[in-house]
């Protein structure tokens, strides 16, 4: 009906953008509580060596166990929490929780390799990272080198002095430093050199072209010769199909995550799959 006429087809999207905003409002005002009131939880997906099948780290993706809406997803609410100055609140909760669980592994003899954990620019530039990342260590018993930093392109070059201090206690305790969804942003090879960071995680986007789109293998090739030109480990996300995990491998690639190898899974069932020797020994 709306598609018929101009003005219903105003009304429409002006419906669902109040519709947006008010959830938004309704899910921005729970979210203090929901972490309090322990209504996220994490789910953790493996990243395995391509050559060996080895789980070289796990990863922590947080949930939000709505009463009404259902298991929300990060991007439903993640950015809802830090435009209200929650980030700290989200993502100190995040960081204890996920060592606490990888210590819980680390006693029973699993070898997960190390446990990664998404960071929101806002924890970088209010400076707050590695002192978080030392109570969590204490807290939790959960060696920092254990422990694996995600950070966008964003978080990296903003924050030219903030960042290089904080960085320098991190990569002191241990702590491995990720560039998430690599290719989506501007890095310069000098940014990413004095970035410190030990890995490039190659954007799904790519991933997903690899298939059909010979722009997109030329695109990974590059992403891939930045890697190894700089020196750098390489995981590819969002790996779906056997070609290509087969592709990135032979093009060199040597980590991979996506649901080719196993999907985000809550933490008892990547305990059993943990458990279940998908993995080898390190
Ligand atoms: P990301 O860090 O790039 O995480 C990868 C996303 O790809 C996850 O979505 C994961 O569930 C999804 N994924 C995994 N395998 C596949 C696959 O084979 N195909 C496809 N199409 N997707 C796959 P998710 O869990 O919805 O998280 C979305 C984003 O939210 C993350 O992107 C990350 O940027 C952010 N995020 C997640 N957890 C946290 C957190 O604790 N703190 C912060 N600040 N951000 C988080
Ligand atoms: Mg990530
Ligand atoms: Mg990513
Ligand atoms: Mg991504």
């Amino acid at each position: 009906k709306a598609k018929n006429n101009g003005r219903g087809s105003y009304a429409f999207h002006t419906d669902a953008m109040t519709r947006q905003v008010r959830r938004d409002a309704a899910l921005t005002d729970r979210i203090d509580q929901a972490v309090r009131s322990g209504e996220l939880f994490l789910h953790y997906q493996p990243q395995v060596e391509l050559a060996s099948g080895r789980i070289t780290a796990v990863e922590a993706l947080v949930r939000w166990r709505h009463p009404v809406e259902g298991i929300l997803p990060p991007g439903d609410f993640v950015h809802l929490a830090e435009r209200r100055g929650l980030f700290h609140v989200l993502g100190s909760w995040v960081l204890s929780t996920a060592a606490r669980e990888a210590r819980r592994w680390h006693d029973q003899g699993l070898a997960f390799g190390r446990v990664s954990i998404n960071v929101s620019p806002q924890q970088v530039r209010a400076g707050c990272l590695a002192d978080d990342v030392l109570a969590t260590a204490e807290e939790t018993g959960l060696d920092p080198a254990r422990l694996e930093l995600e950070l966008t392109e964003t978080a990296m070059m903003e924050y030219g002095e903030h960042y290089r201090t904080q960085i320098a206690v991190l990569r002191d305790l241990g702590v491995r430093l990720v560039l998430d969804d690599f290719g989506t942003g501007f890095s310069s090879l000098t940014y990413l050199r004095r970035s410190a960071v030990s890995t490039l995680k190659i954007d799904r986007q790519f991933v997903l072209e690899l298939d059909d789109n010979t722009d997109a293998v030329e695109t990974v090739r590059a992403l891939l010769a930045v890697a190894q030109a700089l020196d750098l480990d390489t995981v590819a996300e969002g790996v779906e199909t056997r070609e290509q995990a087969a592709r990135l491998a032979a093009m060199g690639c040597r980590c991979a995550q996506g649901m080719w190898f196993a999907p985000p899974m809550e933490a008892n069932a990547i305990e059993r799959h943990l458990r279940e020797g998908f993995i080898r020994p390190e």
